[in-house]
């Protein structure tokens, strides 16, 4: 009777490019949910495991914070978070369980389309939602350039006057071209991982977590 066991909580994306791909591998792991639009929490099937659908910005902080014991969240999403807390004194430590292999995307900065591509970009602003992951990028690379944070439309501020460049996720490059921009450099590849807060899980979780990454890696290596 899974209902004694003390249940796994597992954080992942309520609605958004993460959540079909999440729930598909669950599913495909044999872990079934009866999902209402309107709740965060629902409990699995026959498994002693509640999914917790919040948006991905949150996922690291609560995995992190141990509020969730699991996570799925993108790899820019998480390292962003990381080096966020870190610089906060927040708790910054997780486990890295299993990438997941969905969720590709990189994170490049952009010029104007007109624009040579090796002009230095010291002096400029950047426009990003990542400014952490930029920083951290800008200081590798020693380049003495200003992040200037949105958390959306970053594509459209190099028309707006908001900034000279855009530091944001691409995936086809299309979104780049729609607003006359060009693709310099890519800073950070990323994809989904399963992550596990820091710490001792009871013996129940831990078993349940056993047996969800046997299956993950069955289902992982039927599909290559
Ligand atoms: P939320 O409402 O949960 O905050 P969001 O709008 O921030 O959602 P999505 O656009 O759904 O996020 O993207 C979630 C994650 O999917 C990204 O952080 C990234 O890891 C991944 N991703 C994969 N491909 C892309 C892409 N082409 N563009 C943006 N993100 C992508
Ligand atoms: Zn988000």
């Amino acid at each position: 009777d899974s209902g004694r066991l003390p249940r796994l909580k597992i954080a992942m994306q309520k609605s958004g490019r993460l959540s079909d791909d999440t729930l598909k591998l669950l599913r495909a792991c044999g872990v079934r949910f009866n999902l209402h639009e309107a709740r965060l929490m629902a409990h699995a099937e026959d498994w002693p495991l509640d999914l917790l659908r919040v948006r991905d910005d949150d996922i690291p902080g609560l995995v992190m914070d141990g509020a969730a014991d699991l996570g799925v969240v993108g790899e820019n999403v998480l390292e962003e978070a990381r080096l966020e807390r870190e610089v906060a004194g927040s708790p910054a430590e997780y486990r890295l369980l299993r990438p997941l292999d969905f969720g590709h995307c990189r994170l490049s900065i952009a010029g104007r389309a007109e624009e040579d591509r090796a002009a230095p970009l010291d002096g400029k602003r950047i426009a990003t939602s990542y400014p952490y992951l930029l920083r951290s990028w800008l200081k590798r690379e020693g380049i003495q350039a200003t992040p200037v944070m949105l958390t959306g439309s970053v594509e459209v501020a190099p028309r707006a006057g908001l900034a000279d460049a855009i530091c944001d996720l691409v995936s086809t490059g299309g979104t780049l071209e729609a607003n006359g921009l060009r693709e310099r450099e890519v800073i950070f590849r990323s994809q989904a991982q399963l992550i596990a807060r820091p710490g001792a899980l009871d013996a129940g979780q831990q078993a349940t977590l056993e047996r969800l990454l046997r299956r993950l890696d069955g289902v992982q290596q039927a599909r290559e």
